[in-house]
């Protein structure tokens, strides 16, 4: 698979990324020690790109890392000199999951989310830091939702300045595991981990057994496939907002092998970034039915009924209430995420 957005090897198949998992951030026997840098007092090291790096496995301790790129900063003359290894930024690890220890990254694992930055310290930063694949500089604060609120609202999106904002997180339900990627300057940054809850619920209540469920708000298509994984028959994704809709149908071929699919269709010269009127912009089928719709959820009605499920998951700040008799009137049951 090629990465949409650097034509690199970002996007791995999800058993590929699985597989690897279990040691991809671990320290191997001969990885130095953890360096104990305080992230809050001024940072007074030089850290360079061989820094605190294990001469065997060749990764580092996330903390060398960031200090890279804070002595990077420093030596530029964009950060004064008593800054902190905490004012760097928000380290994303590109392959994001639970792990109790701090990681120890290879080359390219890393987005970093910073408040201030410039393109070009942007680019110095990816040239120069091995680990870290892309910077994206955050618009307005860290509360604000990636993405759009409802279709007449303004689009709010971080700025990719440099490398690949292609990350994925590993999505894991008691039945069973997926792998959901993400352009994360244009798709809402998620450490929520109820809303699996929510659908392992329907699960155990049988009631996604040979289901019809609509995604209603798919953003990258986590609940969907989660749905198709815990046995619906078929899943219809819909999101207005156009880059959802294609990291949706990213996953849908990334995880592919796992959930037993095959694309059918795929309209690539679509560039409406704001949908309205349902438009049908893949298909697959297999082991499930699915359709990714780009449209308003409230006229999803003219293209979709007649469904088991329908699950709505806004953003924080919205009130899903005025989706609800929407959402009745494509499925019996309405889920609020
Ligand atoms: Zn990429
Ligand atoms: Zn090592």
């Amino acid at each position: 698979m090629k990465c949409p957005t650097c034509n690199g090897n970002c996007v791995l198949p999800a058993e590929s990324v699985l597989d690897e998992l279990f040691g991809i951030y671990m320290a191997c026997g001969s990885c130095p020690p953890d360096p104990l840098f305080n992230k809050n007092t001024p940072f007074k090291e030089h850290i360079d790109k061989n820094s605190g790096r294990c001469p065997n496995c060749k990764k580092r301790h996330i903390d060398y890392v960031i200090g890279n790129v804070l002595s990077l900063l420093k030596e530029k003359g964009f950060f004064p000199g008593d800054a902190s290894l905490r004012e760097v930024g928000t380290p994303l690890i590109a392959v994001g999951f639970q792990i109790p220890y701090p990681p120890r990254l290879g080359e390219d694992s890393l987005v970093l989310v910073m408040d201030s930055v410039t393109g070009e310290l942007a680019a110095d930063i990816v040239r120069t830091v091995p680990e870290i694949k892309g910077v994206i500089k955050r618009k307005g604060s860290q509360s604000q939702s990636i993405g759009i609120l409802d279709t007449g609202s303004t689009p709010h999106t971080y700025e990719m300045l440099a490398g690949c904002d292609m990350r994925c997180d590993i999505v894991a339900s008691s039945f069973g595991e997926l792998c959901i990627y993400k352009n994360q300057s244009k798709i809402h940054i998620e450490f929520n981990n109820t809303k699996i809850a929510k659908i392992e619920e329907l699960y155990f209540k049988g009631e996604l057994d040979n289901s019809s469920v609509v995604d209603g708000f798919c953003g990258p298509g986590t609940l969907g496939l989660l749905a198709a994984l815990g046995g619906a028959k078929k899943v219809i994704f819909n999101d207005a907002w156009l880059p959802a809709v294609r990291n949706t149908i990213l996953n849908i071929n990334a995880n592919s092998g796992i959930l037993g699919l095959k694309m059918e269709l795929e309209t690539p010269d679509y560039d409406t970034l704001i949908g309205d009127e349902p438009v049908l912009l893949a298909k697959a089928g297999g082991t499930s039915e699915i359709l990714v719709y780009h449209g308003d959820i409230k006229k999803l009605k003219s293209a979709v009924d007649g469904c088991d499920i329908c699950i709505i998951d806004t953003f924080p700040s919205v009130n899903p209430a005025v989706f609800i008799h929407h959402c009745r009137e494509i499925a019996k049951k309405v889920v609020v995420i």
